[in-house]
């Protein structure tokens, strides 16, 4: 049979134990923690009791292994209650431990992931700077090696996971040389919580994923081992792609999970809010909406599931991930903007979730490579003519 959509029963599985999760340890302090623009330990800590910190990295090292579909699915339930704890996994699997994984050495891997997957601790991905953002190899931090130590010098902005109690190291991209040629040599270097010369400030004052933990780091002459150095020198930059096409995954489930979540929020209310002597949504216009909702978030599932099972079967899937990326995003944007819309003036109230998710939907279209970027890799994939940049 060469075109199934079933799920196997361990999905199924995954799917329910997350959703179980969710619901009971989630749901009812989601709206505090992001009014309150609180970051959980005990929550990053039970989600990774319940083996969401290494989805995908494999037994020897403390994962779980449970495959790239299942992650989609866990990122998914969770982003269906709470887009900021969805971040909170999404980037500790894909950019935290994933380049640990993939890249790192022997010794790297047995050090960090069984420390990453259990929740005791998590890494960020530093790649923005202030002056770099979509153009990302414009980046100016430096690092030169002296003796057997990279001295670090420069900054990161809007790094998730990287400024909370549990962060253990970051993953800082640094300009380590000049090619033959001009080009800027880029390479990763693991920089442990600790570090002399480096420090970390919590960003606050979020629109969306209040509860989720973003930091601004600096490295004024910071110093880590040779050895910290993340697979060989002038890497980087191919690391950092690699990374980002796995993380748009898991941004594209977050963009799934939250459209399901406000679905079925809108379609609930819809179904209780009676004007006109009938329940709103048995107006035509109304059903109507609904009805697109759910074609649209089913066609983005499918899309996203179709992403993932090329990466679990080790095929070439970065035009994919943009895709998914990128519908599964906007997809949630039109579902959260009608889901609003059916609640009325209550939509716009804090009291009703609907508000939070309209909120943490923008973040999607941003992060992990803007919209407008994911249509230029895209265009790219396709064969457009020239750079289409
Ligand atoms: C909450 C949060 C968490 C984040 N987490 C991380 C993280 O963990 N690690 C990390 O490294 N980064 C992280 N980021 C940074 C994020 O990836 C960047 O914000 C994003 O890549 C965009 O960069 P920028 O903000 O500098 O915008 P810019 O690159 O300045 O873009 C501004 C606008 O210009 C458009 N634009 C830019 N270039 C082009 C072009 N060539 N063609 C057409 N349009 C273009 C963009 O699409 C956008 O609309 C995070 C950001 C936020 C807000």
């Amino acid at each position: 049979m060469a075109l199934n959509f079933d799920l196997t029963e361990e999905q199924n599985l995954t799917r329910q134990a997350v959703r179980d999760f969710a619901e009971k340890e989630i749901a009812p302090l989601a709206q505090e923690l992001d009014e309150k623009e609180t970051f959980s330990v005990e929550l990053t800590q039970k989600m990774g009791q319940l083996g969401l910190l290494g989805c995908f990295v494999s037994e020897k090292y403390g994962g779980s292994n449970m495959g790239y579909i299942s992650y989609a699915i866990a990122v998914e339930e969770l982003a269906r209650v709470d887009g900021s704890q969805a971040a909170t996994i999404a980037a500790g699997n894909s950019l935290g431990i994933g380049p640990i994984y993939y890249f790192g050495n022997e010794e790297q891997k047995r050090f960090w992931l069984p420390k990453l997957c259990s929740g005791e601790n998590l890494a960020a991905f530093g790649l923005t700077e202030p002056e770099a953002g979509s153009d990302a190899a414009s980046s100016r931090t430096r690092a030169e090696l002296r003796g057997n130590t990279w001295v670090i010098s420069g900054s990161k902005i809007f790094i998730t996971n990287s400024a909370n109690p549990l962060t253990g190291c970051v993953l800082v991209q640094a300009i380590t040389g000049i090619r033959e040629g001009g080009k800027k040599e880029l390479s990763c270097i693991i920089v442990p919580q600790g570090a002399p010369g480096f420090s970390a400030k919590e960003m606050k004052g979020k629109m969306m994923w209040r509860a989720s933990n973003t930091g601004e780091l600096f490295f004024d002459e910071c110093r880590v081992p040779m050895e910290n150095l993340l697979g060989a020198r002038g890497d980087g930059f191919h690391q950092m792609l690699a990374t980002l096409d796995g993380g748009r995954l898991s941004i594209a489930a977050m963009g799934v999970g939250g459209a399901q979540g406000a679905f079925e929020m809108a379609l609930q209310y819809a179904n209780r809010r009676i004007q006109f002597g009938r329940p709103i949504s048995s107006f035509q216009v109304n059903a109507f909406k609904l009805a697109d909702m759910a074609l649209e978030i089913e066609l983005a599932r499918n899309l996203l599931y179709k992403a993932c099972w090329l990466r679990e079967n080790e095929r070439p899937f970065s035009k994919e991930a943009a895709m998914a990326k990128l519908y599964c995003s906007e997809v949630m944007g039109r579902v959260v903007d009608q889901a609003v819309q059916l609640h009325g003036g209550y939509g716009l109230m804090k009291d009703y979730q609907i508000e939070r998710f309209y909120r943490d939907q923008k973040l999607l279209e941003i992060g992990e490579g803007t919209s407008e970027i994911q249509r230029i890799v895209i265009a790219r994939s396709i064969g457009v003519a020239g750079r289409a940049i």
